[in-house]
């Protein structure tokens, strides 16, 4: 036990935070609540009791929910990617935060009244120079509606770290973002989608849910923002045609002005797309839901079954998206116009565009 105790120390001091996610034998910071749980803990194990006071927090607190709303939780550790029942769409960025970009996103998501999910990678909030900035962003972000996700602590391969290496890169996240923000995040997405057995353990363990994509924008070519959106909608047709789940997880990166302008792009025009939906009587319309609702129908995520399952959208969305179509009834032409643009989909599921592909910056990796 003395000997756990002092490498619990250890992790801690490495940690640079003793934040909720320390251990018992850990002195607790004087401000942080006092969630730590009275019962021995060894870093070197798996298995072992619950911690689920300080390990999964509470990222939708800051969601305002009416009590009879509250989510079921999602199993913890089970990761979250392939297609989900109905056109409903959660919105992540990676990478951030990055005070150049970030701000002006949480503008246009505050302004369509969209929620998100933001994968920072933790270092950005906790090393200066970039400290200051970085946690009064990731403050920013959650009084903006939003949820804090854990992308590691410096985005490296996680697989290609030793074992006590990748753990320090999700413990020192974790205590990194928990300092800023006062919550425990419970979603991980690992850099590059890379992961291997002992790492989802050890998210498990921790409370994590791992979580991948189904589309992506592809920022990585230089293409426009309208280029970007015209991708991500023909991956949306892609699966239609294949008839799988429309509804899916969504991955940009904040680090691209383009993304932040895809952003928006992309929310009108399927604002414009709810416009044709309810016009033909389809009441499973686009919605981009905070992570609370994504994780509500339980046991359904993950789903990639070829049967696409609709889900109808609550009347109190229904409403609010006719009104949006009464409200910009003269500029759905001008926001379709966008489909003018031809992109083709290759085999990794990325929409290519004739003409519209410069040189690849380095990378096409999340
Ligand atoms: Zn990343």
């Amino acid at each position: 036990m003395r000997a756990a105790a002092a490498a619990a120390l250890v992790l801690s001091v490495l940690d640079g935070s003793r934040a909720a996610g320390d251990p018992p034998g850990a002195e607790a910071a004087p401000t942080a609540p006092a969630r730590v749980p009275e019962v021995d803990w060894s870093p070197d194990e798996f298995s072992g009791p619950a911690y689920d006071d300080w390990l999964l927090g509470d990222p939708f607190r800051l969601v305002p929910r009416a009590r009879s709303q509250v989510v079921r939780r999602y199993p913890r550790g089970t990761p979250l990617q392939g297609g989900f029942p109905g056109r409903r769409l959660l919105l992540t960025f990676d990478d951030g935060p990055f005070p150049e970009t970030t701000p002006r996103l949480l503008e246009i998501l505050a302004r369509e009244k969209v929620h998100a999910v933001f994968f920072v990678v933790a270092g950005r909030v906790d090393e200066t120079p970039l400290r200051r900035n970085g946690r009064r962003m990731v403050q920013q972000i959650i009084a903006g509606g939003h949820v804090v996700g854990n992308h590691s602590f410096n985005h490296p391969h996680l697989v290609s770290l030793a074992e006590e290496g990748w753990r320090q890169q999700i413990q020192r996240a974790h205590a990194a973002i928990f300092s800023a923000i006062d919550y425990a995040p419970t979603l991980f997405r690992p850099p590059y989608g890379h992961f291997n057995g002992a790492i989802d353990r050890y998210l498990t363990y921790r409370g994590y849910t791992r979580v991948h994509w189904t589309y992506v924008a592809d920022e990585f070519r230089g293409r426009s923002p309208e280029v970007m959106t015209r991708g991500i909608m023909e991956q949306f047709a892609e699966r239609e045609r294949l008839g799988r789940n429309l509804g899916g997880i969504l991955l940009l990166h904040d680090s691209h002005e383009r993304s932040v302008d895809c952003a928006g792009v992309l929310i009108r025009r399927l604002k414009a797309e709810n416009c044709t939906l309810l016009d033909a009587g389809d009441d499973d319309i686009w919605r981009f839901v905070d992570v609370g609702e994504f994780f509500q129908p339980a046991g359904q995520g993950g789903d990639e079954s070829t049967t696409a399952s609709s889900l109808p959208a609550a009347p109190a969305v229904l409403e609010e998206a006719r009104r949006w179509c009464e409200e910009h009834a003269g500029e759905l032409d001008e926001i379709r116009r966008l489909d003018d643009i031809q992109v083709n989909i290759n085999e990794d599921g990325f929409g290519s565009v004739a003409g519209h592909d410069p040189p690849d910056e380095g990378t096409t990796e999340p």
